[in-house]
């Protein structure tokens, strides 16, 4: 048991190099088909195989019945190349970070010209190959570009970024990479079941994370561990005592305070850690381990069977848990700041204070304005919200009623003819074209759920609103960019009763807004609800204090904003110029000298839907008709002008480029 693990089980073929088939399969191609280039590129991180690779190419390269791909292993050239042999005056091995200046490689480029003494070819194996002077590659470069035909040559680099490009170009280049835990644990048990030693399975991913990825760094962990086991074998107590890993025990201690918010046991994970002589570094790092391990646990729910993590079933059952607990937002969050606090330990003579410090900076996500932090808070609410069972507000669950109320501003956006015929037979059908018309209906309800969810039913106050406000004014920028304008000049004042009130600066936008409101309610009541069972929404429109009426700015200003059908009615007097006179929102409605059948409707509150009167609404399409000189203010036009607008400009441009064309050219349109 002399010689190191890493070292007895060096590869000696290929095949037997671990974790790196897409490298080691097309060069075992190369040598199959004679295809042999005479210079290669070795690049990857350390310890993972390509000085060995580089042994055993210079192997297959030379044996007396190669090149092949599977050194026989008994010629003399085998042996005197196995890992153990005594090696061979034709492969020269040069540490470049010792010999990378320019004597050194005026030196090789000198012995290169003899043939190989006793092989087929002769094999300069030159290694850390980025620490070659530049000086030393020029006076490389020829005799890589032009090497006699029995000279090959092989670079082996962690950097290959730093090997100048003109030899890079005349190399085949193999990028070794890092082995994964699901390569190296299987490799690792067969070691020790070959060596006869005793290993808790535990103790394997320790092993692994110790090394990191890298074959050699994992066989000395490993060797390491064997040559202090007692007759027990290797167990994993004493696995965690040599490598300083953190304790899994601790580890989950933390995650489950950070979990549940508490700060004491927290505070007293840490103090055991120190206590039990583990380094606050170390423990930062191996926390860091962990919520990687939990943010891929919630990804991939299956990352045990996949290869994605490598942990004894137990832990695994555990950390699943752990995830559950965790938001995604939360736990990429923490990893952050962990990552940062890693950072800020590197150096500091008070480790401990530091991962303190961390540890405060993950338990007050209140601390924290960032936007990380504001949706672990959210992310927390919804948790709570789905812990106590409070119900999410009615807006999720639609009673009978809802579609009713619900009916008023829908009918707006419709085009007149369609809702008459189905406003009445069942209020189920009416949601359907509501349903078809806004596709991002199942969103808006899900946002309600959510938004309005920390309210008591019943009790939506400004603040409540204010806090989806912006969902609200993304909701009417949707349906109509001009509403969205002018709802997002609006503050919001109070919520007084159903009434919403809205503050403006500007008078032209208060009477804007006042003028149809319907949008913004149907907003509102998308996003929030109603504001009591059975009862509908009205938005009153106010500048300093005053309530404001749809006034004449519109007429100046841009297009007025959504007349809904009930407003026209209630100002029939107007019609031709509607927009200075309709109703103002919360005002006593014009008298309606319109012969039209003035229903029982009449005296409502513009905007405001009158609460409960769904059958009402569901009645008015049929009134319609009258109103169709306005059909061109109708919302539901609206992106029909965007279309003709759109169709506008294409033609003219059309005609432009066209007259263009004739003028400069003389062309003409054909056919
Ligand atoms: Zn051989």
């Amino acid at each position: 048991m002399g010689l190191a693990l890493y070292r007895r089980y060096r590869p000696r073929t290929f095949a037997e190099v671990i974790g790196q088939e897409h490298v080691t399969e097309p060069l075992m191609q190369a040598l199959r088909t004679g295809r042999l280039n005479h210079a290669y590129l070795f690049s990857g991180p350390r310890g993972c195989g390509k000085t060995s690779s580089a042994r055993i190419l210079a192997r297959s390269l030379n044996c007396e019945r190669g090149p092949t791909p599977e050194p026989c292993g008994e010629c003399d050239s085998c042996v005197a190349l196995a890992p153990d042999g005594s090696g061979s005056i034709d492969v020269i091995e040069i540490d470049a970070a010792s010999h990378g200046g320019v004597d050194d490689a005026r030196d090789l480029r000198e012995r290169a010209i003899f043939a190989p003494v006793s092989s087929r070819f002769k094999v300069y194996v030159i290694d850390e190959a980025h620490m070659v002077s530049s000086a030393g590659f020029n006076a490389l470069l020829k005799l890589v570009e032009e090497p006699p035909d029995y000279v090959k040559f092989v670079f082996a680099t962690t950097e290959p970024d730093k090997v100048l490009g003109t030899i890079k170009s005349r190399t085949h280049h193999y990028p070794f990479r890092l082995i994964t835990p699901g390569v190296l644990r299987p490799y690792l048990e067969k070691l020790c079941a070959i060596e006869g030693v005793k290993v808790e399975p535990a103790v394997f991913p320790l092993v692994v994370r110790a090394g990191g990825g890298s074959a050699r760094d994992t066989l000395s962990v490993l060797d390491q561990l064997i040559a202090g086991a007692g007759p027990e074998g290797v167990t994993y107590p004493r696995a965690v005592a040599l490598l300083g890993v953190t304790d899994v025990a601790l580890l989950d201690e933390m995650c489950d305070a950070l979990a549940a918010g508490d700060g004491a046991a927290a505070y007293g994970t840490i103090d055991r850690v120190v206590e039990a002589g583990h380094d606050p570094r170390r423990f930062a790092s191996d926390l860091l381990g962990r919520l990687r391990d939990l943010i891929v646990l919630q990804q991939v729910p299956d990352a045990a069977g996949k290869g994605l993590l490598d942990a004894p079933d137990d832990e695994l059952t555990r950390m699943a848990s752990q995830a559950q607990r965790f938001g995604p937002a939360t736990l990429s969050r923490l990893a952050d700041i962990v990552h940062d606090g890693l950072t800020e330990m590197r150096g500091t003579t008070a480790p401990r204070l530091l991962l303190e410090l961390i540890c405060a900076r993950m338990l007050l996500p209140g601390a924290d304005d960032s936007a990380g932090a504001l949706l672990q808070r959210l992310e927390r609410m919804e948790r709570r919200l789905a812990a106590t069972g409070e119900p999410p507000t009615p807006t999720s669950t639609p009673t009978p009623e809802a579609p009713q109320t619900r009916t008023a501003p829908q009918n707006q956006p419709e085009p007149q003819g369609t809702t008459a015929p189905q406003s009445k037979p069942e209020p189920p059908s009416q949601a359907e074209p509501q349903d078809d018309r806004d596709n991002g209906e199942p969103q808006a309800a899900a946002v309600a759920v959510k938004t309005a969810a920390p309210e008591r039913p019943g009790v939506l106050d400004a603040v409540a609103v204010r806090r989806v406000w912006e969902e609200i004014l993304g909701y009417v920028g949707r349906k109509s960019r001009r509403v969205g304008a002018v709802a997002r000049e609006a503050t919001v004042r109070e919520v007084a009763g159903d009434t919403l009130v809205l503050l403006f600066k500007h008078r032209v936008h208060a009477e804007m807004l006042a003028g149809g409101p319907e949008l913004l309610i149907e907003a509102v009541y998308e996003v929030l609800g109603p504001p009591a069972p059975d009862r509908a929404w009205q938005v009153r429109c106010e500048l300093s204090g005053q309530a404001v009426s749809p006034g004449t700015a519109s007429d100046q200003g841009p297009k007025p904003p959504v007349p809904p059908a009930q407003s026209r009615r209630d100002a029939p007097a107007a019609e031709p110029d509607w927009p200075t006179t309709a109703p103002p929102g919360g005002a006593a409605p014009a008298p309606r000298p319109d012969p039209s059948p003035a229903p029982a409707t009449a005296p409502r509150k513009a905007g405001g839907r009158a609460a409960g009167n769904g059958r009402k609404a569901a009645a008015e399409p049929a009134e319609e008709p009258p109103d169709e000189p306005y059909e061109g203010f109708d919302p539901g036009d609206e992106p029909l002008d965007d279309v003709l607008d759109e169709q506008t400009v294409r033609q003219t441009s059309e005609e432009q480029a066209l007259q263009l064309l004739r003028q400069t050219l003389g062309a003409e349109q054909i056919g």
